[in-house]
């Protein structure tokens, strides 16, 4: 399990220096690791917590935060969530069409498409970071 300390190191790794906002946004993102987070619970914790603080530079951290993949962008019927994915072996969902229900995948899917990624494309120690859209199975036999 990540801690805060070592996503800092993560930071300083890539040259990014650690200024406040960065370490409150990498608290925040710790302390609701299992919650889906809107753009609006961040903009609002950091509003709150360092008054003054630039909403573009808000949207500059998580954009930074996505490319080093400690945060995943997800796009869901009912909005735009963000969810930590750092540590997470599996980083897929799949969501319905039909009742927007979102669901993690689970390991059982990632080994076989790492599988075929290898198989495939001769690829290797793939994360996967994939949304699939689809019909649920209470949906589909509705359908
Ligand atoms: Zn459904």
């Amino acid at each position: 399990m990540k801690k805060h300390k070592d996503l800092l190191e993560i930071l300083k790794a890539n040259d990014m220096r650690i200024t406040p906002a960065r370490r409150f946004l990498l608290q925040f993102i710790l302390d609701h690791k299992s919650a889906k987070i809107t753009l609006k619970n961040i903009t609002n914790f950091l509003e709150k917590t360092l008054p003054g603080v630039n909403r573009s530079s808000i949207y500059r951290n998580i954009e930074a935060l996505k490319k080093l993949g400690i945060i995943q962008e997800l796009s869901l019927p009912s909005g735009t969530f963000f969810q930590y994915v750092l540590d997470c072996k599996v980083h897929h969902f799949y969501i319905c069409k039909a009742c927007g229900k979102a669901s993690r995948g689970n390991e059982k899917l990632f080994k076989k498409i790492e599988a075929a990624l290898k198989d495939v494309h001769g690829f290797a120690k793939a994360n996967l970071s994939i949304v699939f859209y689809g019909h649920c199975s209470r949906c589909a036999s509705i359908l």
